[in-house]
């Protein structure tokens, strides 16, 4: 075992303080709680990871929990999609979870709260509470319904719990203190009427608790420890702790809420309302399109769950926000799929070669080594003819020296075959180059062991034979936004800076071993790049995307 220590994140420097004080190691329980308006993203990544990375140090349950108190975007697709995203990465939660399921309690929390005179229904329009906010520097003014009776206050809030009121018509409050310097704590809004239906309780409730309320509520419910959050929450600490100090029993032990960094990643929006706006106005196909920065696009781009947990891992969690390279990403990817992918041989855009010396109808199979980074992948064999398909960019007639591909008069290596020799092209009446012929050595073989085989020549190139390669559609991905931040220029709509060269789609040829792939398998076509079958795959129709190139070659 290593005996080599990370250094704490912070994270882990609030938790091992306070096991030396007020918490033991079996108190400590952590949760991952999404709001189901939507996938889950890359930035949604790192606080999984946090939070599960953390269950998994300290051998503390992890519960997955659904903070669904907003039926207005909240659907059952997103809950399904969440779990598969977050299975996928590897984690096992201990509970599923719902804040949907603590509405009962909830109100009758409010209820206490209003006997207690903690909290009050008040009866004006949303834009009057607004106005009597106050600034930071200038106090906020009281509603006229502040001094509402216990009995009027408990009457009214069943009103609004039975939906025999306008949906405007009130809210509950809590009274807290119209003059804190923070504006929070201003009588925030506990709960509003909505007569929708939602997901998960259909039409039983017509109001819904505001997240401030139900947050630091479900967390005490489940026994959570630590509720880490984003840093736009910090403000809403000292709320959570107003709240959480009322219910329960003074000797219980209460969560905490700390707060970390968002993840931005550059030529990407992460943000649910964003993604959803591309998914609508139909600029991607999906939210699993492959140029989407959510799980499951991820996913079906070809990333594998530990290139996106070595992202989550290596970026760590901040006490600032940044924005992370997207190349960043990419490498992670490739560095994984590197060990894992095995070989192949695709040609994007082909170019007829024909080699004269090679007898007519013989078909020969090459032994093919499917990955030189891990020895137990072993061989396939490729068929060798003479006639193949090799890169249009791989051949000119003449080129300097530097150019170490195919060109008139000069050899080149087929990778796992034979030395080629350029002769000769044929061309069509406008010049365009239809065949080049070639001559080939017969006693170059690739690991034949011959004198032949072992003549170095600069260039090695990867080609398909044509009468057995098999056709298949190529999705060519690119990065969907062409600046590093689309939501810099608050002038301008995000939307405006979509990579318009964000998916390009070709037909290649493919070496035939192909012809089995399933989608999500994984292949390294040679010089070109990291593919991944796609889910539109289908034995008369192959279709691969293209996880990333083999080098990071972005025109900045
Ligand atoms: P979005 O704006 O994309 O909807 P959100 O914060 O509203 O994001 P939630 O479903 O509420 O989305 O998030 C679940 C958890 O993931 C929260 O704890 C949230 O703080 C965290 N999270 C969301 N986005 C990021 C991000 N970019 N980086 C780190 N953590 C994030
Ligand atoms: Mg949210």
């Amino acid at each position: 075992m290593s005996t080599e220590k990370k250094p704490l994140n912070f994270i882990e420097q609030i938790i091992e303080e306070d096991l030396k004080n007020d918490y033991k190691i079996s108190d400590l329980k952590f949760r991952f709680p999404p709001e189901p308006n939507g996938f889950l993203h890359i930035g949604h990544a790192s606080s999984i990871c946090l939070n599960f990375g953390l269950g998994e140090k300290y051998k503390a349950p992890v519960n997955l929990r659904f903070d669904d108190t907003n039926p207005i975007k909240e659907e059952t697709v997103y809950v399904d999609s969440i779990k598969k995203d977050v299975a996928w990465l590897g984690f096992k939660w201990a509970e599923e979870c719902y804040a949907s399921d603590y509405f009962e309690q909830l109100y009758n929390w409010s209820v206490d709260l209003i006997k207690t005179g903690d909290a009050y229904v008040d009866s004006q329009t949303s834009e009057a509470i607004a106005e009597q906010k106050g600034t930071p520097t200038k106090p906020g003014t009281a509603s006229p319904y502040r001094s509402r009776s216990v009995e009027e206050n408990l009457s009214l809030f069943e009103d609004m719990k039975n939906g025999d009121t306008a949906e405007k018509a009130h809210v509950l409050r809590a009274k807290i203190d119209m003059s804190s310097p923070n504006m929070i704590m201003r009588d925030p809004v506990m709960y509003r009427c909505l007569h929708k239906a939602h997901h998960r309780t259909g039409n039983d409730w017509k109001i819904y608790p505001m997240y401030d309320w139900a947050h630091g509520e479900s967390d005490f419910i489940e026994s959570i420890s630590h509720s880490f959050c984003t840093l736009e929450f910090l403000p809403h600490r000292e709320l959570y702790n107003w709240f959480v100090e009322r219910v329960g029993k003074p000797e219980d032990l209460k969560p905490k809420q700390r707060e970390f960094a968002r993840r931005n990643l550059s030529h990407t929006v992460v943000s649910k309302r964003k993604l959803a706006q591309l998914v609508e106005k139909n600029i991607v196909s999906s939210w699993d399109d492959p140029r989407m920065p959510t799980i499951s696009g991820l996913r079906r781009r070809g990333y594998t769950p530990e290139s996106i947990r070595n992202f989550a891992d290596s970026i760590g969690i901040g006490k600032r926000e940044n924005m992370i390279d997207v190349a960043h990403l990419e490498f992670c990817v490739r560095d994984d799929l590197n060990k894992k992918a095995p070989r192949v041989m695709g040609v994007l855009d082909p170019l007829k070669l024909v080699i004269t010396n090679y007898p007519e109808d013989q078909t020969e199979w090459l032994e093919a080594e499917n990955n030189p980074e891990d020895e137990s992948a072993g061989s396939r064999e490729m068929p060798f003819s003479k006639e193949l398909y090799i890169e249009k960019e791989d051949f000119r007639e003449e080129a300097n020296r530097k150019f170490f591909r195919l060109k008139l008069g000069k050899e080149v290596r087929l990778k796992n075959a034979y030395i080629i020799k350029a002769e000769d092209v044929v061309k069509d009446e406008d010049g365009n180059i239809l065949e080049v012929h070639c001559t080939y050595d017969p006693e170059s073989k690739s690991g034949s062991g011959t004198e032949a085989s072992k003549r170095k020549v600069k260039g090695t190139l990867h080609w398909v034979s044509i009468p057995e390669a098999v056709e298949a559609e190529v999705r060519l991905y690119d990065r969907l936004f062409s600046v590093e931040d689309p939501t810099a220029d608050k002038d301008k709509d995000f939307i405006d800076f979509i990579n318009p060269e964000s998916l390009e789609v070709t037909k290649a040829y493919v070496e035939p071993s192909l012809k089995s792939a399933k989608p999500e398998d994984k292949v390294q076509f040679q010089r070109i790049g990291y593919f991944c079958v796609d889910q539109d795959s289908t034995s008369d129709h192959l279709v691969f995307n293209r996880t990333v190139t083999l080098r990071d070659n972005w025109k900045k």
